[in-house]
């Protein structure tokens, strides 16, 4: 383990089946029809990857980046897309890929943009999900797992922009981000 984590809380291999089991559930709901994943970058960007290749459908995929956090680890109010959502939403079934819903902030005002544009549906598919924070009412359609109250890296998640290497999920030493 690495030495800036308290613990692992998810190990490579329960995240690989975790991933795997919500793939065969979007599966079975979408019944092979087109999907368009939208991935919020940077921290979801592993995650979708290993997501997108248990998938059957025809998928289509798009990145974005929303301003947040910043390198802190208090979640910021505001939350704009960085460069203009620059594809086509109109009739698309998406399902938006993000690593971690928190205060929930992000993603319901992504969500009101997405949905201002129309689109056929609309799931949101998290990979973890901290109840504990929510501030907005929000929940994910497909989600890996519920964690405590604690920052977590790894698989993609960050520090600083650290630790997105990791293969494993683990919370994070606080005499890491206090000092
Ligand atoms: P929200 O708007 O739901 O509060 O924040 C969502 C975003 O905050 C996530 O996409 C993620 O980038 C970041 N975030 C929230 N909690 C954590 C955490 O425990 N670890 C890391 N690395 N990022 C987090
Ligand atoms: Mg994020």
């Amino acid at each position: 383990m690495h030495n800036d984590l308290e613990k692992i809380l998810f190990t490579e291999q329960e995240i690989a089946n975790r991933v795997k089991e919500m793939a065969d559930v979007i599966n079975k709901d979408f019944e092979n029809r087109p999907i368009t994943l939208v991935v919020i970058l940077k921290g979801s960007a592993i995650f979708a990857a290993d997501l997108v290749r248990h998938l059957t459908s025809d998928i289509d995929i798009e990145f974005i980046r929303l301003s947040s956090y910043g390198n802190g680890s208090v979640s910021s109010q505001k939350v704009d897309i960085i460069g203009g959502l620059n594809f086509d939403v109109n009739g698309k079934n998406i399902i938006v890929v993000e690593d971690i819903i928190d205060t929930g902030t992000t993603l319901s005002k992504f969500k009101e943009i997405i949905l201002s544009q129309n689109p056929e549906s609309l799931k949101i598919c998290s990979l973890l999900n901290k109840p504990a924070r929510r501030v907005s009412v929000i929940e994910a359609d497909y989600k890996g797992f519920d964690i405590e109250n604690e920052f977590v890296v790894g698989y993609g998640l960050d520090y600083a922009q650290k630790y997105r290497n990791l293969p494993y999920i683990g919370v994070l030493k606080r005499s890491v981000y206090e000092k």
